[in-house]
């Protein structure tokens, strides 16, 4: 039995595990991956001490900081449920093992929102991508579509007018995102935007080929060639782990006070899964340190 279980390894999962660690408290730490979405981000220019950062360099300095602590870390692992048990609380992961111990915080945050259209699932590495900056270089000179309105999606299309051979936006919206990117991808010579369009259909039988959309007044369908498919439309709370547990908002969000207590005595969460508004890497790491610590006093108060 661990005192504290830590599910998530990135920013808010990592800095709870050196917090937790420096007030001794016997840890384990189980993601499936180390560094999260910051993986997912080339540049990073608002942590605090580096003007400028690669997401990854950023995230092996995390890792080597929490490696430093004598912490049990489990990685390759999901967590498909959180449950109370007498002692505390258990956690199963998808590899079929359980672990438990007297704290658990959450700190599992965000994956991207999928189309849900035929051709995505099929199509899902084989040209359909949920992340520009990782697989972008890879469609050197073709053409492709992102779809989506807002930030990301602008971002992921400014990327690829440099790469690509064209790049057409497709938005259900017109555009969300902030107005000076807005401007510069609108100033891009191989760029076309469909805004209000819905997206029907991804094609190609062992890779992409085209993509289907439709216009929302005409209605009218037409099929752009495509290599590649960059899918942009936002990001989805991992928290149906402790939907039993917990009551999640209507973003799927878990609900937490400024001490990061959930509702649950002993059950804590931080950072983008939580109802914690602006989502960035210095509020995660705040809050998981804020967890760890508010975890530590429950656990002083529960040995007292
Ligand atoms: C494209 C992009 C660019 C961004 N750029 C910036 C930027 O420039 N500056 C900035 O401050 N912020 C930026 N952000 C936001 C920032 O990345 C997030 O706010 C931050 O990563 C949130 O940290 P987190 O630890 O809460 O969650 P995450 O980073 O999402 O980490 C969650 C962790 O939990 C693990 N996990 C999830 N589910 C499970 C499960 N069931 N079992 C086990 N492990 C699980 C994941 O593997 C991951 O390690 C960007 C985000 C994106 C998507």
């Amino acid at each position: 039995m661990y005192e504290l279980i830590i599910i998530g390894g990135g920013p808010a999962g990592m800095t709870a595990a050196v917090y937790a660690a420096r007030k001794k408290l016997n840890t384990l730490l189980i993601s499936y991956d180390i560094g999260g979405q910051v993986l997912w981000t080339a540049d990073i220019e608002n942590y605090m001490g580096y003007q400028f950062i690669e997401g990854l360099e950023l995230m092996k300095k995390f890792e080597e900081q929490v490696k430093q602590f004598p912490l049990d870390i489990k990685t390759g692992e999901r967590v498909s449920s959180l449950s109370q048990t007498n002692g505390g609380f258990e956690a199963r992961t998808d590899k079929g093992e359980s672990y438990q111990a007297r704290a658990a915080i959450i700190a599992a945050g965000k994956r991207p929102r999928q189309l849900n259209v035929p051709g995505e699932k099929e199509l899902l590495g084989r040209g359909v991508t949920y992340c520009a900056i990782c697989d972008g270089p890879l469609f050197a000179d073709v053409k492709v579509a992102v779809i989506g309105g807002g930030n990301s999606a602008l971002e992921a299309a400014d990327d690829m007018v440099k790469i690509a051979d064209h790049v057409y936006l497709v938005s259900l919206t017109p555009l969300t995102g902030d107005q000076i990117l807005i401007d510069k991808v609108k100033s891009a010579s191989n760029l076309t935007i469909f805004l209000e369009h819905e997206v029907l259909e991804i094609k190609g039988d062992s890779r992409v080929k085209g993509i289907k959309i439709r216009d929302l007044k005409s209605k009218q369908e037409r099929e752009l060639e495509v290599g590649g498919i960059f899918i942009e439309i936002g990001l989805i709370p991992n928290s149906e782990l402790v939907k039993e547990l917990v009551t999640l908002n209507r973003l799927g969000e878990i609900e937490v006070n400024c001490g990061n207590e959930t509702g649950v005595p002993g059950f804590f969460a931080a950072g983008d899964v939580t109802s914690v508004p602006d989502k960035q890497i210095v509020i995660a790491a705040g809050e998981g340190a804020k967890a760890a610590l508010q975890a530590h006093r429950y656990l002083q108060r529960l040995s007292e």
